[in-house]
């Protein structure tokens, strides 16, 4: 026998299932509105309050994120949705590269723009995304004088090298192809 529920704000009466109430787990019992009013009040006070709840968020993440267990938290969390989304990857990476490069110098935003023109700035095929010169891991700025333009290949073969180890890797590859070689990392 199907259990009903009146959702406390819209007063429809849906069947008390997961699907239609979220869990209120210090309770544990059904929440008293449908996942359906939650969106909408989620949605109302987002767009009510937007640029203050993108700051604070902006914040705290910052503050958040200097807790090693919460950082591998995340990096866990966010390794199951890239998983599950395999797809967004390469598109999160390039918009977070550029987010951080714009962020700290409104000159940068231009300037990024002008680099992604440019050819690649280790081996000058055609420029897909940003890199960090010294990398954002290793303390390097989002300053433009450590911002380059690079394809798709050196960004992925870089990581988070410095210039100079990135450069090392390189030459080693090409002495080994050299050789006949193959370079086992
Ligand atoms: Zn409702
Ligand atoms: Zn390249």
């Amino acid at each position: 026998m199907e259990e009903l529920k009146a959702c406390s704000r819209c007063k429809v009466l849906k069947s008390a299932t997961l699907d239609n109430f979220g869990f209120n787990k210090q309770r544990n019992k059904l929440k008293p509105h449908c996942k359906e009013c939650g969106r909408k009040a989620s949605r109302e006070r987002y767009s009510n309050n937007r640029d203050e709840i993108c700051l604070y968020d902006r914040i705290n993440a910052r503050e958040r994120y200097k807790d090693p267990i919460k950082r591998a938290r995340k990096q866990v969390r966010m390794r199951n949705w890239f998983a599950a989304n395999p797809e967004k990857r390469e598109e999160y990476a390039k918009s977070k590269k550029i987010r951080a490069a714009s962020n700290k110098n409104p000159l940068t935003q231009e300037w990024v723009q002008i680099l992604l023109k440019d050819p690649c700035f280790y081996c000058g095929n055609s420029c897909e995304s940003i890199d960090h010169v010294t990398p954002v891991s290793r303390n390097g700025t989002d300053d433009v004088t450590n911002i380059m333009g690079v394809c798709k290949e050196c960004n992925s073969s870089k990581k988070d090298k410095n210039l100079f180890e990135f450069l090392i890797a390189k030459q080693k590859e090409y002495l080994t192809v050299f050789k006949g070689d193959k370079y086992v990392d």
